[in-house]
């Protein structure tokens, strides 16, 4: 059924509390940890609990918890002080997407080049 945890998870492993991560801020729908292996000086993720594997699933499958996922990523964004940052849904293998539950990577503290790599 959408949303229900996968055993093969890892994203639903900490949510569960299974594997251990840096969370920073948890909601009744949401979890935001920093990345393990970040790519700016803030650099965290902000998942849903319920398992989606991607944003794109996310959407169409419940509007208002992504809604919360983006409500979150201002959160981060303001407790680490952010004046600019990117959000990015890597969506699919092609994009750079590894682990299939949705997530956003809220990125920021230094310069950003565009078009991102
Ligand atoms: P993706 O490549 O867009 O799917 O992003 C997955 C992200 O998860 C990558 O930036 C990884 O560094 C990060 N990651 C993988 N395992 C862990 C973990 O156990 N804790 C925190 N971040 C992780």
């Amino acid at each position: 059924m959408a949303g229900e945890p996968q055993d093969d998870c890892l994203f639903c492993k900490i949510v569960g509390g299974h594997v251990p991560a840096t969370i920073v801020r948890e909601t009744d729908t949401t979890v935001a940890f920093r990345d393990i292996n970040p790519q700016a000086p803030t650099h965290v993720l902000v998942i849903p609990k319920a398992h989606y594997p991607d944003a794109a699933a996310l959407a169409a499958g419940d509007p208002t918890l992504a809604a919360d996922v983006l409500r979150e990523a201002q959160s981060v964004a303001d407790e680490d002080k952010l004046e600019s940052y990117r959000i990015v849904f890597n969506t699919g293998p092609g994009a750079g997407q590894t682990v299939f539950h949705a997530h956003a990577h809220i990125l920021g503290g230094r310069g950003m080049q565009w078009p991102p790599g």
